[in-house]
Order: structure tokens, then C-alpha cells, then sequence
């Protein structure tokens, strides 16, 4: 089976569970998950088109790593095509790869459920957030956003601010 689709699918039902665990709304974190990286599959060409076509600026790190886009796009995508109006549905779906600082419930939600659904393979960290997730969601969104920084430096990419910010954010104990 397409790997996009099982991933699609595992993130959507640990988001169902992270939601029920939380107190959230599960329909909500349904469809956040099931549309959370439906810009994930396009070409850098493409993505350039959508970026036009929304309006959405690159930075310095996003210009070089277009395809961390594909949370932006993929909100105006779920918003134009899918026909989502719910806003923090929207911005769970805008900061799944980058994360960001005051992050609501749902977005946390989000953000842990695609590090750890169930066909990942193992990275660095997947461990540490996969226990956290169920206990402590903060304590998860941090694991979470630890690894990918950790991932994004031993790749030799710079890492984007937002995400800088996030864990600064998070880790000074202001979790919501
Ligand atoms: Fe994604
Ligand atoms: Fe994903």
C-alpha cells in the first residue's frame, strides 16, 4: 500500500486517541489528521505554484527546504478544496512540521500524532515521545520537537525559527 496513505491513515488514528485521551474533540483531530499532508506529495514546482497562488512568503530557511511548505500549503488546501473553516483545524495543519509558540491542544495533538503513528520507522527520540504521549502532552510535544531539531542539524539543515521559538517556548514551562 502506498506509504503516504498509511501514514495518512496512522496519524489520523493516533490523533483519534491523543484527542479522546486530551479532552479534544475527536472529529476534529479526525480530519485534521486525514488532511494534514495533503500538499506532502508535490514537486518543488508545484509547491512554488501554490505558494504564488496563496500568497505565502519563504524565509531563509523555508527557501532552501520548500518542501517544510507543504504544512502551509496544506492548510489552504484543506481550507480552499477540502472545505475547512474550523480555524484551529487549519493552524494544527499550518504548524504540523514546524510547530510554533502557544500552541493550542489540537495543534499538540497534531504534531505528536504524525511523530508517532505506528508505520514510522525508528528515528532518534520516536521513543521517548511515544511514552510521553499518552502521559504528559507537553512533555511529548517537547520530545517531539527535540528530535526534529536533532534530525534537522545532523542533516546539516538549518532549522527554522518557528521551531526555535516553539521549544524555547515549551521547555520555560509555558505549555499552553
Ligand atoms: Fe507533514
Ligand atoms: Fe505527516
Amino acid at each position: 500500500m502506498d506509504r503516504r496513505y498509511v501514514h495518512t491513515v496512522g496519524v489520523m488514528e493516533a490523533a483519534v486517541k491523543l484527542a479522546a485521551r486530551y479532552g479534544e474533540d475527536t472529529d476534529k483531530a479526525r480530519i485534521t489528521g486525514l488532511l494534514h499532508d495533503c500538499a506532502k506529495n508535490f514537486s518543488d514546482e508545484t509547491m512554488a505554484e501554490y505558494l504564488v497562488r496563496y500568497n505565502i512568503p519563504l524565509d531563509d530557511v523555508t527557501k532552501h527546504q520548500i518542501n517544510l511548505m507543504h504544512s502551509f500549503v496544506g492548510a489552504e488546501i484543506a481550507r480552499e478544496r477540502f472545505g475547512v473553516t474550523d480555524i484551529d483545524m487549519l493552524d494544527a495543519i499550518r504548524y504540523h512540521t514546524t510547530g510554533r509558540v502557544c500552541m493550542s491542544r489540537l495543534e499538540k495533538i497534531l504534531y505528536v500524532a504524525d511523530c508517532i503513528e505506528g508505520s514510522r520507522e525508528y528515528y532518534g527520540g520516536l521513543e521517548k515521545i511515544r511514552e510521553a504521549a499518552f502521559v504528559d502532552l507537553d512533555a511529548a510535544m517537547t520530545a517531539g520537537l527535540i528530535a526534529a531539531i536533532d534530525y534537522t542539524v545532523a542533516k546539516g539543515r538549518p532549522v527554522h525559527p518557528l521551531s526555535e521559538r516553539a521549544l524555547n517556548y515549551i521547555r520555560n514551562g509555558e505549555g499552553q
